[in-house]
């Protein structure tokens, strides 16, 4: 057991999730889609507690004491260690969603781009890729798949009301860019999150491509 947790929490169940955000994190990190410490990686421990990546750390090099445990208001449970400065975007995940397991947040220079390009349409349709299949619950190249553009900010307050009102006007959400800054997926488990960012990153390319050779 890495950290003084609660008796209610299996210390087992904890490390088995910092092993696994620890091992993604690297392999994300392999991609360059973790540049100078950026980007954060969770995974829910039970019901009220969540695994974390701790601020700062170079996501290529992580193990397990690199990741700390939280509840799900964003607190450090069981340790001093500071939590990522975006932790109340991987608890809205939790929260809302008690099937989500994992979140994953990269800032790709991929998804960066993407960003900045589509910040004004404050959205990305995405129709037509097969791989938008990669995508739970959709089935085919004809569905869209919209991605919403949040504007970025320091103040996450800001960004969580924003999520919420996209989900509380009823549109569905498997992802989300921040302007000039990354995206953010999720999934039941950390094998679909990665399926989710990898197919995401892929589409952003080819959106980027085609503008790139469109372009007069
Ligand atoms: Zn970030």
């Amino acid at each position: 057991m890495s950290q003084a947790l609660p008796d209610t929490i299996a210390a087992r169940q904890f490390d088995a999730c910092a092993d696994r955000i620890a091992e993604t994190a690297r392999s994300l990190a392999s991609k360059g889609w973790t540049p100078a410490t950026s980007s954060n990686f969770s995974m829910r421990v039970d019901v009220n507690h969540a695994a974390i990546t701790i601020s700062g750390r170079d996501k290529g090099k992580l193990g397990r004491s690199d990741i700390m445990l939280i509840d799900l208001d964003g607190r450090a449970v069981g340790t001093d260690a500071r939590p990522s400065a975006e932790t109340a975007l991987h608890t809205q995940v939790y929260r809302r969603w008690p099937e989500m397991h994992a979140v994953l947040h990269t800032h790709s220079r991929t998804q960066s781009v993407a960003s900045r390009l589509f910040a004004r349409d404050g959205t990305i349709r995405l129709q037509g890729w097969e791989l938008q299949k990669a995508i739970s619950g959709y089935h085919s190249h004809d569905s869209v798949l919209e991605i919403p553009v949040f504007p970025n900010t320091q103040h996450m307050p800001e960004l969580v009301a924003r999520v919420d009102a996209w989900l509380d006007a009823g549109k569905p959400l498997h992802a989300y860019l921040i302007d000039g800054h990354g995206i953010y997926t999720w999934g039941r488990d950390m094998a679909e999150s990665e399926r989710h960012l990898e197919a995401l990153e892929f589409l952003l390319g080819c959106e980027l491509d085609l503008r790139t050779l469109r372009a007069p």
